[in-house]
């Protein structure tokens, strides 16, 4: 800031204390007004004999580079009081914890919503299958080697990398009659693998309800009748 190229006359007295006190301004702010250094709208205030505030009471200033908020927590820790406070307050946020137990815990595996049939003898034995391995076959086939959402072709993959793509269930594999079914099969990679588990399939592609819709029209004339 230049001191000495203002063109802005010096304010008189009055309207220094009509700004600084009456008003509140800092000297900042002042020798901003004023096209001046801030230390020179300090001297003003000493030589009008106008009582200063000290540093840091002027709440524009808190934020200013280099200025604190004194009512900043920066620097502080918190006492074994507050710091059992904030844990029962995050605590109460968090509903799927029951004394700190996740609701689930105590669940069997197959009432768990996002069960998929598990890493069970069963399924070991079925992926073993005949039935299996004839549908991978086919579906890999029907696919000709490529991913069946972007087309990526599994022969140009690095093998070491990608030893082979997933072969994903449509309907969840926990309708065991869909499991080897090729049309509830598709071949993906890996990224589309992810992709199509992913909140971001919010289309639901390569998804698909093991229930059947509900006719509600069907419904309603069956409960008029
Ligand atoms: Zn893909
Ligand atoms: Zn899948």
């Amino acid at each position: 800031m230049s001191a000495t190229k203002s063109t802005i006359p010096r304010p008189t007295n009055e309207q220094l204390a009509a700004l600084y006190v009456e008003r509140k301004l800092g000297c900042g702010e002042l020798g901003k007004m004023f096209e001046r250094d801030p230390k020179t709208v300090y001297y003003w205030l000493k030589q009008a004999g106008i009582q200063t505030r000290a540093r840091g009471t002027d709440p524009a200033q808190w934020f200013a580079k280099g200025g604190q908020d004194p009512r900043s927590f920066s620097g502080t820790k918190h006492s074994a009081e507050s710091k059992a406070k904030i844990g029962a307050a995050s605590r109460g946020r968090t509903p799927w914890l029951r004394g700190g137990v996740h609701w689930l815990h105590t669940v069997p595996a197959d009432r768990n919503p996002k069960w998929k049939g598990g890493i069970t003898p069963e399924r070991q034995e079925f992926y073993r299958s005949a039935e299996w391995k004839r549908a991978v076959k086919a579906v890999w086939c029907r696919a000709d080697a490529c991913c069946e959402r972007c087309g990526l072709d599994w022969r140009n993959v690095d093998r070491k990398a990608t030893p082979t793509f997933p072969i994903h269930h449509i309907v969840t594999f926990a309708v065991s009659e869909l499991r080897a079914a090729v049309d509830n099969l598709a071949l993906l990679c890996r990224p589309c693998h992810i992709w199509v588990h992913s909140n971001e399939n919010s289309i639901q592609a390569f998804l698909a309800s093991p229930w059947p819709r509900r006719d509600f029209a069907a419904l309603d004339q069956e409960n008029a009748s």
